[in-house]
């Protein structure tokens, strides 16, 4: 989790709340191959999203690191991602 934490809105559920950053692709594979191979260093580090702690916990709950960084390394393919899909829809209304 984040250290410095601010208010914000939640990229996944658009809910108000303390906002934390998710490293799209997660600080524990930037030293893996695969990843040097495939990511700049730079892009690995800065490459993010503002979330909520909620949604966030439940990101890492769903899915290891590697396959985070690997298949959910865009905003967009985390929005599309159909397990988190349904996830967020029920996050909105509650
Ligand atoms: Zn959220
Ligand atoms: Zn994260």
């Amino acid at each position: 989790m984040s250290r410095s934490q601010k208010e914000g809105i939640c990229e996944l559920c658009e809910k108000e709340s303390y906002i934390t950053f998710h490293h799209l692709i997660p600080k524990s594979t930037h030293k893996n191959k695969w990843f040097r191979k495939n990511f700049d260093i730079e892009d690995m580090r800065h490459r993010g999203i503002n979330v909520c702690r909620k949604c966030h916990s439940y990101i890492h709950k769903l899915y290891s690191e590697k396959e985070l960084g690997r298949r959910l390394n865009t905003l967009e393919s985390i929005k599309n991602d159909e397990q988190i899909m349904r996830y967020v829809e029920w996050a909105k209304n509650h």
